[in-house]
This record gives structure tokens, C-alpha cells and sequence, in this order.
């Protein structure tokens, strides 16, 4: 928003002045005129289509996978229990039936606005005076927080969380012993036997809000209270395949159990109590085909719109229930996070807009008090001249100008032509109080490692070359900026005046007093020097081809590029090929130490070591400079610290380890074009107000915190959501309803200036149950994924994983108490529908990148950058990532006539488990990062010659997958094209691996089998169990 106080002028306002002008001022001057006679339609645009969404299809990003590490250990096993036992070995490859795939999109089923007037009816909260929310106009000077916004940390506090970088399922080395058992052929030895992932027993109610009534499966045995002892599971024949290679590994770990023996579905039906039955029992019952999976993606919950249909889209705002607690009593007996996920630029469902609306003379109408902004739920009274805000409760007079006479039912007459009024989410212009400066332009700044190591792998020219490529359509045009410095021992800088043919470079060797030569023609409009940008970008690659310099002066360059962009901002991008290793901000080979693996230390490792980092990200934050890393190394380069760059100003992390530009080229082109082209808000800030009672307390993700409550974002966009924690702060709340506002102030690339507004109501309740039924279990996950990754920056891994387990353990154990002894439940797992997929993702958790196994297990680098990655991803994205696709591929290929479904018709999920796999199939393994084709080794040679023509029967490590010239590959193809075009925010690698294929095959796919217990890690089964257990202990 609007600004800073870097000495912009305050805003004037009524309740307090704040220095930003952005996003919720507070200081807009309250509308208070009287009522006016005439009323006066606000014109209503719609929103511009090139605001809203990337003009590119790509998708990028992904990390590309790590090469193979050889050093890597079998993983420790966080999570395991002691249950002994062994497992029987597994039938093996089941050929498996289609199961029924819905749309992984999910969701889409609801109306957003239906018309009604919904304000009246609402009874506005009663209430007294302003949520402390409001608080927040002031806009103190800014303070370097990190997360919590409660307790101030200055500067210092690590990060407590971390995104955006490679995603997790990116490559971990292959533990040598992972490639183990598991692979020889662990198919082969089994005959096919029961399907019985085939969706039928299952039938897993589709996730109804409030499921009336389900079938559940349940073992006929209770989960064998084994309370006291370790479980034995008999055999059974449906069970977890397992090569009994694998078995008699994994007798190593005490926890490895047999699968269970005879599967019997027991069918109840809990109808009133949403309450479902997991097969528990260790004897004869546990099916753990029965278990649920969230095979058909992230649902979206829905009884919020229904219940609410104004309500803003889930996509813009999740909350983990819609059930808000009404006591502090109940709130603490709910265990779970209560708080919220937040994506305020996600792109609109299809077909819709957001509306953009001007409201002209009147100017923007807002509570006087608490600076809420009119939306549905505010209601009309005294003819018209007053309206009460729906959060405070305040009375405020309607402006002359906005003035519209009421029906028979209150309603305003106008009602129709404000989409304000109606609809809960709208993009409002804001006028000049706003603004601490006029709307600054876009601008693009590039920091460029021209290192041998960046020249050699390739780096330098695709980055160009993409650069160049994306020139016509970076946002903004004509006013849009560029501006570049190159680094190795020295600095670079280019003079891009319009005038010049050809840029002139100026070299900077002074690193202790960096100073900034022609600063006022490093960076220019690109309309006016396209002519010299591109000349410059042509013979970039070519100026440093011979360069052998291997130093990396990357602080000195990071402070010039500071020094160069400090009186607009924009965003700085940033190509890192190495450790830094000159000047300020230079680092150390700290990660390759590993006696601090294992220690109380350990976490240090994860967080940014030098105080340079935090500093730079503070200061860049304060004068509108977003962040986003690219790194390209194959040796440690300390993402930890350069990630907190990225942390602190809203950006990203973007991981290519051992980036060669014949393999890794085209994710980074893709990734690249759709971070410089995807439509981005300038200068934003963002707040969320709440109902009187209940205030945010807590936020995760990367950003900084300006004020207890207001986050600075100097460049959002479509792929950046954040989490946050919500408090009650009253004893009993005495309202029927919580209202949550959103509020994003940003500058446009077209240079307005406006406010994306969310508005959602929910329920206050005093029934526990209630709060379960309407929990919504990716919003949760999503808040305990940074839950988690942000734990790993102040404990050991162990302790993050232990946490999420206990969180889970203590959420359903208390809901087993308020339901198992009233209906007999005795030694069952039960949990709320609502909340059947829990269990599963906090293993996920648990086995995400940078939370798995050992601090060995994985590259310390792959695993912060992970971990910057998914502190910043949207719900459904994370999701994926936790519990990726796996489908198999081959008989649809030989299907003529399936070409034309659609995807999710013709390709079921499965569970990811080894025992999905069929050795005479081929399989796609897909998390969002990258997909992975599995071909099995008994597959019919026709197929693997269709697709990799010569290359069928080569190592696979070396070929890439490219069109042949026949239906089947040209099939395929197009299958991949829409994968990656259906989730456009990163470019999938795709990887080939054929079965048997050690190590690759353990790192590139058997390790993100969550559901199988391997090197050390628990599966699914024994997680259940585990939980049971620990579930049952002081029940
Ligand atoms: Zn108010």
C-alpha cells in the first residue's frame, strides 16, 4: 500500500492517521454526512481481465529434482512406534480397477451470490466498540516481526516460517538403503491379488459438509484396544503388498506390522453423529483398504456458502471451521487450529469476476469506527440515512451520496446495481487519500550471478533468453521499469539510458563502500529503452562466456540493487549460482557440518545464520521491494539465509540444484515467464478484521509484519495464501454470528490504486460438535504445515513431527470423548467426516520435505527451500503436495476411444502405496512439482517403444520424453500438457524411471509413497495405530 513511512505524509483520517495509505487505512475520513435525498449509482466496472489473471499458461515451477545424493541415510523413523510384528509379504501387484476419480478441482458446485438480500435478516452483532482489530490504524513504524504478531521480535527471531522453493516433493537423495528392499521387483513376486483399493467397499461419502449418513467401514473389531500391547495384525490377504525382500528389512524397525488379515465391512451408520469408524482392530479387522483417502483432491467446504451465500469464495478464505466457538472454554477443547487461510488475489472461479467498483463523490464507505468496509452484511435502517456496521456494530450515517430509499423489507432499492452489497468479494478504487504517493509503476530488477557456475550450467543464457521473451507482456505497459547488475568478484552495473544503442557497463570493485554510479538511468522505463534492454539481454550470455571468476560478491550486489530501487520499490530478482562469498553477507559452508546434525543445534542450520539477511529483507520490506530467490547450485549455497530474503518481503523461493540448462531449462523458462507475467499487486499491505471477541493472533507465511495486525506484501499475487491464528478474547462471546473482512490495498500495474475486500460471516456456537462437523480439514492442514516447518526452525525435526501427531492425538481424543461412550464406540478410532483425511495429511506432514526423516536424510538446502515454498502455498496446492496423484496410464493409452474424457473420467487416483503398483503397468506420479512417469518392468515393450522411441530401452536417467510420431505418445503428450495446464503455478518436470531402477526409483517415487513404511518411516497403517493408541491413553 500505499506506503511506508519512509516520510510519506500520514493520511488523514478521522480515527487515527495512518501512515499507510494502504489498506486499511484507517484514516479515510468517515463518511458521516447526513442522509441524503437522492441515491447514486456507483459506476460499476468490471474487472479488468488483465488485472486478474496471468496472461501465461505456464505453470511453473517445480524443483527440479535433486540429483541424486549419494549421501544420503535412510530416514530416521520419526513417527514409529514400537508396534512389533512383521508383515507377511503382500500380494502384490493388484491390477487395479478404476476407482471413481472426481475432480480434483473439487469443489465447484456452489453459487456465489445468490441475490438475496441477506443484510437484514442478519442480526447485526451487538456490540460494543471497535474489535481490537482496528487497532492496527495506526500503522507504527515497522517493526521486523516475524511471526507472531503478538510478541514483537525485533529483528532478531528466525523466521518462523519459510516458503516458497522447491516444492517438496522434490528430490531427496535416494538413501542408499531406501532403494532397497522395496524395489527388487516388488511386484513380480505377487500375483495380483484382490483388488481392493477398487472403490467399492470404501464408499466414501463424498465429503458432505454434514454427512446425514454414511456407510462406513468399519472392521468388526474395535482396533483391538491393544491398549496394552503392541499390536499383531494377521495376514491378510488384501493386505499392503510387500516384496518380502522389504519384510525382512524392515525388521529392523520394531514398529513394521502385518498387514491385516481378513477384511469384513462392517456398515454403520452414524447418521445423527458424523462420527465414522475407522477399521481398527489389529486382529482380525484392519482393512486398510477401508482407510480414507483423499483420492478426489481438495474438496472445497461448501455448507459455509450455503449456510452464507455472500459469503466471499473459499477460495479467498478458509477458515479451519466455520463454527466459531462462543466461550474460551470451548474454544480450548477444540484442540485444532482456529484461524484461517487467506488467498486474496486468488483467481476467481471460472466464469466470474470480481467486480470493480468506484464510489465516486461519495468516497469509499466505511465504518467510522472500525474502518470495516460496507459489504452485504451491513444493514439500512432509519429510511436509509444510517447503516450498521456488521462488525462493531457502529451506527453510521449514510453519505448524501450514497443515500438509496429502502423497500417494504428494509431493503435498499439500489440493491441490485451494488455489487458491494451483494457480493462478498469486490475490488474498490481507491481515491487519493490512499495514496502516501502516487501509484508506483511496475518494476522488474534483476540480480544476476554471472559466476563461472551460472555461465557453465547454462543459467545465465535461458534466464536471458526468458527475460527477453517476457518483455511484451510484463504488467504495467507503458510505464513498467528494468534494470539489471551482474556479479561475480565485482559489480556490474548498465546504463540503459534511451538514448544509447547499446548499454554501458560500469564495473564496481569497491565492495566495503558500495556505491552506485548514473543511479538515475539504471533503471528505466522498458518502453522507452527496449532498443538497449534488448541488446543488453542478446549479449549478456555472450559478454561473461569465458568468465572463470569464482566468487560470488552477493551482499555488496544485493545492497546496490537496494540502493537502485529504494525510491520506487518493485520486485528484485535474484540468480544465485553459488555460496556467496565476498563482502557483506557472506556465508559459510555451514551445512556440510554435520556434527551439528542430531544436536540441540541442529535447527540453527535452518535459520538464516548471518543478521545481514534479516536486515536486507526489513529494509527492502520498508521501501516496497519484494523478493524472489532463484538457486541454482549443485553445493550447498545456504538457502536458509538467502531464503529469508524471500521470507520477509512476500516473495519465493525457486530451487534448481544442479541446474543444467538441457534438463532443468524449460521448468525455469516456464517458472520464470509466469513469475514476470502473472498479474501482481505493487506496494500492498493486507488486514483482516474481526468481529468484537476474537482477534487474529497469530500469522504464518512470508511476509512482515507492520503492525500487530497489518502485513506488508511490497508484491503479491495469485500462487501467495497465509495462515493465521485466531483468539478469542472474551470469555463468552454473546453474538450469533463472527464476520471476517479482508482488506488487500495495493497499487494495480495499470497504476490505480484500489482494495480487494473479502467478506465472510460464520456461526458462533456453543456445541463442540458442531465446531468438528464444520471443520474443514485443508485449511487445517494448511495451518499445521507452517505449524510445523516453522517448529523445525527452533527444535529438532523429531520434535515437529512429534508436535503435529500430539495436536492430532488431542483433537480426536476429545472428540472421542464427547461421542464414543454414548454409543459403545469402546475401542474404535472414530473421528468427525469432516476431519477423516487429518490423520492422513499429518503424516503427510510429517513426511514432507522439510519435515522427513534425518537431518541427513535430505539436502539441507532442498529441505529449507521446501519449506519457503510451502509457507506460502494455497490450500489446494499444499494438499496436492502432501498427497499427490498416482494413476495409472497404460490401458487408457490402449483405449482408442478414451481420448476424448476428460481426465478425471478416464484416470482414478490411487493410494499412494506400492501395492497401487502394477509391474505390467505405466503410472504417473504427480505432485504439482513435478511428475514422474513409472514405467513397470513388465510392461508391454509396444508401449515403452511408442513413447521413447529409440530411447525405449536406454537408461532412463537420460532420456526426456518427447513426442513420436504415433497416437499413442501424441496421446500421452497432450495428458501431460493438461496436467501441467491445469495447475499453471509451477512446470512439472517430468522425470523417467523404470522399475528396479536404484536409487532413482527410491527417491524419485517409492520415497512419497506416505502410505508405506519405509527406511525407517512409519506407513499409514501403523500411523493409524499409533494414534489409536495414543488416542485411548487417558481417554
Ligand atoms: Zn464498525
Amino acid at each position: 500500500m500505499g506506503t511506508e513511512n519512509q516520510g510519506y505524509p500520514n493520511i488523514p483520517g478521522r480515527t487515527t492517521s495512518s501512515p499507510f495509505a494502504s489498506a486499511p487505512p484507517p484514516g479515510v475520513p468517515p463518511h458521516s454526512g447526513g442522509p441524503a435525498a437522492g441515491s447514486e449509482t456507483v459506476g460499476f466496472r468490471p474487472f479488468p481481465p488483465s488485472a486478474s489473471q496471468p496472461i501465461r499458461p505456464f505453470a511453473p515451477s517445480g524443483p527440479p529434482m535433486a540429483p541424486p545424493v549419494g549421501a544420503m541415510r535412510p530416514g530416521q523413523s520419526p513417527l514409529v512406534s514400537q508396534i512389533p510384528g512383521s508383515r507377511p509379504p503382500p500380494p502384490s501387484s493388484n491390477p487395479l480397477p478404476s476407482t471413481a476419480y472426481g475432480p480434483p478441482g473439487g469443489g465447484g458446485s456452489f453459487q456465489r451470490f445468490p441475490s438475496p438480500p441477506f443484510p437484514s435478516t442478519q442480526n447485526p452483532p451487538r456490540g460494543p466498540p471497535p474489535p481490537q482489530t482496528l487497532a492496527g490504524h495506526l500503522s507504527p513504524p515497522m517493526s521486523f516481526r516475524p511471526q507472531q504478531p503478538i510478541a514483537p521480535v525485533t529483528m532478531g527471531p528466525p523466521p518462523q516460517s519459510m516458503t516458497s522453493g522447491p516444492p517438496g516433493g522434490i528430490a531427496s537423495p535416494p538413501a542408499a538403503d531406501f532403494n532397497m528392499a522395496a524395489r527388487p521387483g516388488f511386484q513380480q513376486s505377487m500375483p495380483p491379488v484382490n483388488p481392493s483399493y477398487p472403490g467399492g467397499v470404501i464408499s466414501q461419502p463424498s465429503f458432505p459438509g454434514y454427512p446425514s449418513k454414511q456407510v462406513l467401514p468399519a472392521p468388526p473389531m474395535p482396533f483391538q484396544s491393544a491398549s496394552q500391547g503392541p499390536p499383531s495384525y494377521p495376514p491378510q490377504a488384501g493386505g499392503f503388498a510387500q516384496h518380502p525382500n522389504l519384510a525382512a528389512q524392515q525388521n529392523m524397525h520394531p514398529s513394521y506390522a502385518p498387514p491385516p488379515s481378513n477384511v469384513q465391512g462392517l456398515v454403520e451408520d452414524f447418521n445423527s453423529l458424523t462420527l465414522s469408524n475407522i477399521p481398527g482392530s489389529i486382529e482380525p479387522g484392519l482393512d486398510h483398504t477401508k482407510f480414507p483417502r483423499p483420492l478426489d483432491g481438495d474438496v472445497e467446504p461448501n455448507s459455509f456458502a450455503e449456510m452464507y451465500p455472500m459469503n466471499c469464495h473459499s477460495r479467498y478464505l478458509r477458515l479451519t471451521t466455520s463454527a466459531i466457538p462462543n466461550s474460551q472454554s470451548l474454544a480450548s477443547r477444540w484442540h485444532l487450529p482456529l484461524g484461517a487461510v487467506v488467498c486474496p488475489l486468488a483467481e476467481a472461479p471460472e466464469g466470474e469476476e470480481v467486480p470493480l467498483i468506484d464510489f465516486g463523490s461519495s468516497g469509499i464507505i466505511r465504518c467510522r469506527r472500525c474502518r470495516t468496509y460496507v459489504n452485504p452484511y451491513v444493514t439500512f435502517t432509519d429510511s436509509g440515512r444510517k447503516w450498521r456496521c456488521n462488525i462493531c456494530s457502529m451506527l453510521n450515517d449514510v453519505p448524501g451520496e450514497y443515500f438509496s430509499h429502502l423497500d417494504a423489507t428494509g431493503r435498499r432499492m439500489d440493491m441490485d446495481q451494488r455489487p458491494e452489497l451483494t457480493q462478498g468479494s469486490v475490488e474498490i478504487i481507491a481515491p487519493t487519500e490512499y495514496m502516501v504517493r502516487p501509484p508506483m509503476p511496475p518494476i522488474y530488477f534483476f540480480l544476476i550471478d554471472v559466476s563461472f557456475s551460472a555461465i557453465k550450467s547454462g543459467m545465465l543464457e535461458v534466464a536471458a533468453q526468458t527475460i527477453k521473451s517476457c518483455l511484451d507482456n510484463l504488467p504495467g505497459y507503458p510505464r513498467t521499469q528494468i534494470g539489471f547488475i551482474t556479479y561475480d568478484s565485482t559489480l556490474h552495473f548498465y546504463n540503459m539510458k534511451s538514448s544509447l544503442s547499446q548499454p554501458q557497463m560500469m564495473v564496481v570493485s569497491d565492495l566495503d563502500d558500495i556505491f552506485v554510479p548514473l543511479p538515475d538511468d539504471l533503471l528505466v522505463n522498458l518502453s522507452e529503452s527496449r532498443n538497449v534492454v534488448e541488446a543488453f539481454l542478446d549479449s549478456l550470455p555472450l559478454m561473461f562466456q569465458d568468465n572463470a571468476n569464482l566468487e560470488s560478491a552477493f551482499g555488496p550486489a544485493l545492497r546496490a540493487a537496494f540502493m537502485v530501487m529504494n525510491q520506487l520499490g518493485g520486485k528484485l530478482l535474484i540468480f544465485q549460482n553459488s555460496l556467496p562469498s565476498l563482502g557483506a553477507g557472506r556465508l559459510k559452508l555451514r551445512g556440510d557440518d554435520p556434527r551439528v546434525y542430531g544436536t540441540d543445534k541442529e535447527y540453527t542450520l535452518r535459520v538464516a545464520e548471518d543478521t545481514f539477511y534479516k536486515q536486507m529483507a526489513a529494509d527492502c520490506t520498508k521501501f516496497q521491494i519484494g523478493i524472489n530467490v532463484y538457486a541454482f547450485s549443485d553445493k550447498y549455497t545456504d538457502i536458509a539465509s538467502l531464503g529469508t530474503l524471500a521470507k520477509y518481503t512476500g516473495g519465493q523461493v525457486y530451487y534448481y540444484p544442479g541446474f543444467q540448462s538441457s534438463i532443468h531449462g524449460d521448468k525455469l523458462r516456464h517458472e520464470l515467464a509466469r513469475d514476470l507475467t502473472r498479474e501482481t499487486a505493487w506496494e500492498s499491505v493486507m488486514r483482516i478484521r474481526c468481529g468484537k471477541g476474537i482477534r487474529f493472533s497469530s500469522y504464518h507465511g512470508n511476509f512482515m509484519l507492520r503492525s500487530t495486525d497489518l502485513l506488508a506484501l511490497p508484491a503479491v499475487d495469485c500462487d501467495k495464501a497465509y495462515a493465521m491464528q485466531l483468539t478469542l478474547e472474551e470469555t463468552l462471546l454473546t453474538t450469533q454470528t463472527v464476520y471476517f473482512q479482508v482488506a488487500l490495498l495495493y497499487t494495480a500495474s495499470c497504476g490505480e490504486r484500489r482494495i480487494r475486500v473479502h467478506t465472510a460471516v460464520a456461526p458462533v456456537v456453543a456445541d463442540l460438535g458442531e465446531m468438528y462437523r464444520q471443520a474443514d480439514t485443508g485449511s487445517i492442514v494448511s495451518v499445521y504445515a507452517r505449524l510445523a516447518i516453522e517448529k523445525t526452525m527452533s527444535a529438532k525435526l523429531d520434535d515437529a513431527r512429534n508436535t503435529i501427531q500430539q495436536k492430532i492425538v488431542k483433537a480426536l481424543r476429545e472428540y472421542r470423548n464427547l461421542n464414543a461412550v454414548q454409543h459403545r464406540l469402546g475401542s474404535r478410532l472414530i473421528y468427525p467426516e469432516s476431519l477423516k483425511f487429518l490423520p492422513l495429511y499429518g503424516l503427510a506432514i510429517c513426511k514432507s520435505t522439510p519435515l522427513h526423516g534425518g537431518p541427513a536424510d535430505i539436502s539441507l538446502d532442498e529441505r529449507c527451500a521446501a519449506g519457503f515454498t510451502m509457507m506460502a502455498l494455497p490450500v489446494k496446492k499444499l494438499l496436492k503436495l502432501l498427497y499427490p496423484n498416482l494413476f495409472r496410464v497404460d490401458e487408457w493409452l490402449l483405449n482408442p476411444s478414451a481420448d476424448h474424457h476428460d481426465l478425471k473420467d478416464v484416470l482414478s487416483r490411487l493410494p499412494l502405496a506400492a501395492e497401487s503398483l502394477d509391474s505390467r503397468g505405466l503410472y504417473i506420479y504427480d505432485d504439482g512439482f513435478r511428475l514422474v512417469l513409472w514405467f513397470g518392468r513388465m510392461l508391454s515393450p509396444d508401449i515403452a517403444k511408442n513413447l521413447l522411441g529409440a530411447d525405449f530401452a536406454a537408461e532412463l536417467s537420460r532420456v526426456t520424453l518427447q513426442e513420436q510420431e504415433n497416437g499413442m505418445s501424441k496421446k500421452l503428450m497432450r495428458l501431460i500438457k493438461k496436467v501441467r495446464e491445469n495447475d499453471p503455478s509451477y512446470h512439472p518436470m517430468c522425470l523417467l524411471v523404470r522399475q528396479g531402477e536404484q536409487p532413482r526409483e527410491g527417491f524419485l517415487l517409492l520415497r512419497n509413497l506416505i502410505e508405506d513404511q519405509m527406511g525407517g518411516s512409519t506407513g499409514y497403517v501403523d500411523w493409524i495405530l499409533q494414534l489409536h493408541r495414543q488416542i485411548q491413553q487417558n481417554a
